[in-house]
């Protein structure tokens, strides 16, 4: 079987402010350290805080992403962020098709399909995050919702570039709610998914594809959910925004490879 790296994202979403996103930055690379070569570590900065933040990680193996992108390259799209912008303030990751821009801000399949081809067009890395809603799971949709959102996410993404490409499975139930998936249907729901993968891009890509597990991930569920097969570490909300609980994560990645 391929060794995967398990990969820990930190999604600050709308929180901080400049003073408390660089106190976290620095609190996340001395936390992390020590596991920086088994675990593949990215913080997912406010745009206003990513220049800071980014000078304060950029002698560690704490790498930096954005929450959001636009998907034209310049012009007249007032708001937006572009992948050039992005890079130039040093990310190297970028989240597509999160779950609050799906629900709350109303992005579609196509649209966040846009904004996956141009971030991998402009040299970014993508962790596409899907996952069903509440009403989805009890209407029994949950395999077929995430296979859809897996299959317009990646629409016209060669096999090539699937390297750079993160899976995050995130049931919206779960996110920023305290619920969690149970490891047992998180593992059948990241199994169904690399499924989807094989049946996309063949067997090479899916045992090598990144699916980590997002929604109420905390120190005390995540060794178990990271340690099943196919569960590839975890992008973490509310407890990313304390460094120790961060960091506990991360160190729970790192057991999953030993
Ligand atoms: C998320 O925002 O991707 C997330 C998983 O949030 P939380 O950990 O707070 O559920």
């Amino acid at each position: 079987m391929a060794m995967r790296k398990p990969i820990v994202g930190g999604n600050w979403k709308m929180n901080t402010n400049l003073a408390s996103a660089a106190a976290l930055a620095e609190e996340v690379v001395a936390k992390t350290s020590n596991e920086a070569e088994q675990v593949e570590v990215v913080v997912f900065a406010p745009f206003p805080y990513l220049l800071k933040v980014g000078g304060l990680v950029a002698e560690s193996k704490v790498a930096l992403g954005a929450q959001d992108v636009y998907f034209e390259g310049d012009g007249a799209y007032t708001g937006e962020i572009s992948v050039a912008m992005l890079k130039d303030v040093g990310c190297t990751w970028v989240l597509c098709g999160h779950s609050e821009r799906r629900h709350v801000l109303g992005e579609s399949d196509q649209l966040i399909n846009q904004k996956v081809r141009a971030s991998l067009a402009g040299g970014l890395k993508v962790i596409l995050c899907i996952g069903e809603t509440q009403a989805q799971r009890e209407a029994g949709q949950t395999d077929a919702i995430n296979i859809a959102q897996l299959e317009a996410g990646l629409a016209d993404v060669t096999a090539t570039v699937m390297g750079e490409i993160v899976i995050a499975y995130e049931p919206v139930w779960a996110i920023g709610t305290g619920l969690t998936a149970s490891p047992a249907d998180a593992q059948q729901a990241h199994a169904v998914i690399r499924n989807g993968v094989k049946a996309l891009y063949g067997a090479t890509v899916a045992e090598s594809v990144r699916i980590q597990y997002g929604g109420s991930m905390k120190p005390g569920n995540a060794a178990e959910l990271i340690g099943q097969s196919d569960i590839d570490g975890g992008l973490i909300g509310g407890a990313a925004l304390k460094g120790d609980d961060f960091s506990q994560i991360v160190a729970a990645g790192c057991l999953a490879t030993t």
